[in-house]
């Protein structure tokens, strides 16, 4: 079973990332409920499930920040967790405001967000120039360089998050100028993505949902992730620390080295759209406290019981 869970704290997103997951799956309503949120999390924390993942959207910007927070808050009070992020393109992390309970003085989102229980914000950054990864956002970001100053003052870990895909990191050579940067900025480790691929089921028709020509582009900007790979088992530079292991109830794979004896670095790739409701591919609570575990279908969605928390309903394990 997955041990970790992602709360959706809202659906709109200030970036236009050709390669978007959210443009290619099933969307509910952008009803926030943390009532729901927090009995959602009660019922997988009660089951295994204990890293938390933070995302949407965009889930620092000013519209869904107070909802991250509030996620994180009740997430801390459930009880503990091996870590509990941020996934995020950095949007609203630097932006001075001040905590929603308390008039005190204004301070970075990220140490807000820390003070409630944040661990790891997990940066989307697909280019090492500052330029071109906002060129892919579409959007003025912060630079890198910054948030991890900032996260780091607040005992935040960044891990920064970068799609192989043409045009972008696309080589080996791409790849090793990608990881020198990060050691540089002093990061966690690096989660290399093969784009996600999509493939059609009974429960799930991507085209369905494709209104930004995700399909498209995901087939135009892919690149040959299993040469890539090869080159960097036969690299003196890379240490193997994690064999290359199913994820995902067997949709996904991760592999893990060690960067220049420094820096750990994972390669992962995910085919969306064959998971069987029930399997526990990936825990996903949407804004309004529904749970899924698989964000492609209504299929997937578990209902969770109000007063028994902790127990799955029958059937489903
Ligand atoms: S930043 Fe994330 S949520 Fe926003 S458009 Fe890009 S991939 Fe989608």
């Amino acid at each position: 079973m997955n041990p970790q869970v992602d709360v959706v704290v809202g659906l709109a997103c200030n970036a236009k990332c050709g390669f978007c997951v959210q443009e290619c799956t099933r969307k509910t309503v952008d009803q926030f409920s943390i009532e729901k949120i927090s009995t959602a999390l009660k019922f997988v924390h009660g089951r295994g499930v204990h890293r938390l993942v933070i995302t949407g959207g965009e889930p620092t910007l000013d519209g869904y920040a107070k909802r991250t927070y509030y996620t994180l808050l009740v997430a801390s009070e459930i009880g503990s967790w091996e870590f509990k992020a941020v996934y995020t393109n950095g949007t609203g992390l630097l932006e001075d405001v001040v905590r929603p309970c308390m008039m005190k003085a204004p301070m970075p989102r990220v140490g807000v967000l820390a003070e409630a229980g944040l661990t790891d914000v997990n940066l989307s950054r697909h280019h090492y120039s500052h330029k071109e990864a906002a060129v892919v956002f579409g959007i003025q970001i912060p630079t890198a360089e910054d948030i991890v100053r900032a996260a780091q003052m607040f005992g935040v870990n960044v891990r920064l998050n970068c799609n192989l895909m043409r045009g972008c990191v696309d080589t080996f050579e791409q790849m090793c100028t990608y990881l020198l940067w990060a050691k540089s900025l002093g990061v966690k480790d690096v989660y290399f993505r093969n784009l996600f691929r999509f493939a059609q089921s009974d429960l799930y028709d991507p085209r369905e949902f494709n209104t930004r020509n995700v399909l498209q582009f995901t087939q135009n900007h892919s690149v040959d992730f299993e040469s890539l790979l090869e080159k960097v088992y036969g690299s003196t530079d890379f240490v193997l620390t994690k064999q290359r292991l199913k994820k995902n109830e067997g949709h996904g794979t991760e592999t893990g080295f060690l960067f220049q004896n420094a820096l750990p670095v994972y390669f992962a790739d995910l085919t969306i759209g064959k998971e069987r409701p029930g399997a526990g591919t990936y825990w996903v609570v949407m804004p309004n406290g529904y749970l899924y575990d698989a964000f492609t279908s209504e299929q997937h969605r578990i209902d969770v019981p109000l007063t028994q928390a902790g127990t799955l309903p029958e059937g489903r394990s």
